[in-house]
């Protein structure tokens, strides 16, 4: 089990998460960020990483996606160490003003400060209903994909029809034995582009469009896959498709998680805070961003910024028991930068 130590554990990496790694920089504190995600943006990436976005100031209009790649790139001189895939447990006080966080993977981060920047919480991906689906996950059905070579020459049934499903049958087909991708419907949700690839790569037999049927039942062993039974949506036909993997793509959905086990004052699944402190009800522990709820509260990426640098100010204040010396970053500077 790897124990580490750090001022600040940030939970959640989206947008306001990031920031919150270059606000506590310019004030000498080290964080880690853990996020369940396997990257880093929260709702941004995850959620509208192409759309762009109007209210962030100074740019009129940027992407998501690029905000998120901005916020890094912003963060980066003080060397943030993001957690990712895996969802924190718990908040263990450790009663000497310090606490032990814990991870699903079994990572624990002793600290001095907890931000809790999780958004409308887990991220989960949508499950299909599928008896005995547990005893598979993460042997040979998943939800993401982590190491292409994984895949390597297997035999791989891929469900769902937006654009995950439709990419990664598009980028797993250069490796993959045969991919099988099964749908609902005829019409897929991706661009024409990509519509016009699947077909191609149906044509010349990398892949089969299984088309309009539907997941139905998980044939193997041990957690081991064998077989994918999928059934007609019309005539109520099944047939099973050989496979190794099953890799459903149904969306992400949200959810509190294990945040209400914590002991911490909750209103209608938000977090309630002290609006100048950003202080929950426990001791030392903050909340930002969009879980964070008082009156008059804006769920706004940049009202979740400032609401992030007056955590950590805050947090600096107790941790050193002393007001911070207060210097613009103008002043203060960023090592590193000091030429641009
Ligand atoms: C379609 C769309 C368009 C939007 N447009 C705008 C806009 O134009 N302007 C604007 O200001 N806002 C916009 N928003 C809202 C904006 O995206 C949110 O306000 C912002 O993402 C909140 O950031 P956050 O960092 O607080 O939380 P999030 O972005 O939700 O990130 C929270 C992260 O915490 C993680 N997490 C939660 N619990 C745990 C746990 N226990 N362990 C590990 N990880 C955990 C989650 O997986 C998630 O990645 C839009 C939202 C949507 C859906």
């Amino acid at each position: 089990m790897e124990s580490i130590e750090t001022d600040i554990v940030i939970i959640g990496a989206g947008p306001v998460g990031i920031f919150t790694a270059f606000q506590a920089g310019m004030l000498d504190m080290r964080c880690r960020i853990i996020d369940i995600l396997n990257q880093a943006g929260g709702q941004c990436t995850a959620l509208y990483p192409e759309k762009p976005i109007y209210d962030i100031p100074g740019y009129p209009v940027i992407t998501a996606q690029k905000l998120i790649e901005r916020l890094m790139e912003q963060a980066s001189p003080f060397e943030p160490v993001y957690h990712l895939s895996q969802r924190v447990e718990k908040i263990a006080d450790n009663g000497d003003q310090s606490f032990t966080v814990i991870t699903s993977t079994g990572i624990e981060v002793k600290c001095k400060a907890v931000i809790i920047a999780a958004g409308n919480g887990v991220f989960e991906p949508n499950r299909p209903p599928l008896g005995g689906i547990l005893e598979y996950e993460n042997k040979s059905v998943f939800y993401s994909v982590n190491k292409i070579s994984d895949f390597q020459d297997r035999t791989i049934v891929i469900a769902g029809g937006g654009n995950s499903a439709a990419d990664w049958t598009i980028e797993l087909s250069r490796i993959a034995k045969k991919i099988y991708m099964i749908h609902r419907r005829k019409e897929f949700r991706c661009t024409p582009e990509t519509r016009n690839k699947l077909e191609s790569l149906e044509s010349n037999g990398k892949i089969e469009l299984v088309v309009p049927y539907q997941l139905h039942e998980l044939a193997g062993n041990n957690g081991r896959l064998s077989a994918v039974i999928v059934k007609n949506i019309v005539s109520k036909e099944e047939k099973e498709i050989p496979a190794d993997f099953l890799l459903p793509f149904f969306g992400l959905s949200m959810n509190l998680g294990p945040i209400s086990n914590w002991n911490i004052q909750l209103e209608h699944s938000h977090i309630v805070v002290d609006p100048t402190t950003l202080k929950t009800s426990r001791n030392r522990i903050y909340a930002i961003g969009d879980i964070a709820t008082y009156s008059g509260k804006l769920k706004l990426i940049l009202n979740g910024f400032a609401e992030s640098a007056m955590a950590c100010y805050d947090i600096y204040k107790v941790i050193y028991n002393s007001p911070v010396n207060f210097q613009y970053s103008t002043s203060k500077g960023i090592k590193g930068k000091e030429s641009e």
